[in-house]
């Protein structure tokens, strides 16, 4: 190879490295791209999520859980003032007088 031939063959490599240094950049340019796109999406989704859990609905779930079991205590004072246990042991048997495991149903939870 003379001198001649060997600054000919730099050129060749200097021109593929240039060209593929063109590539790289053109990459790294899609990459930043995807990547800001991607970021994107998922600031979205975070905040939809976000959102999600703000609308479940927990609390509803506890008030109804709550006016449930109220109504359930208040059929069951109504069924021990009209004179029946209302205790596991003897319930719906016919009352004489207080009972206290009745007494301690009812006034269990106020
Ligand atoms: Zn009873």
């Amino acid at each position: 190879m003379d001198k001649q031939e060997l600054y000919q063959s730099l050129e060749t490599v200097e021109v593929q490295l240039q060209d593929a240094l063109l590539q790289v950049q053109a990459m790294k340019e899609m990459l930043t791209s995807v990547v800001n796109n991607l970021e994107l999406e998922n600031k979205y989704v975070r905040e939809r999520l976000q959102e999600l859990e703000k609308m479940q609905v927990p609390t509803v779930q506890k008030e109804e859980d709550a006016s449930t079991r109220s109504q359930v205590q208040e059929n069951l004072n109504h069924l021990y003032e009209d004179g029946f246990h209302i205790c596991p042991s003897s319930y719906g048997a016919k009352r004489e007088g207080e009972c206290m495991f009745c007494l301690e149903i009812l006034y269990r939870d106020s």
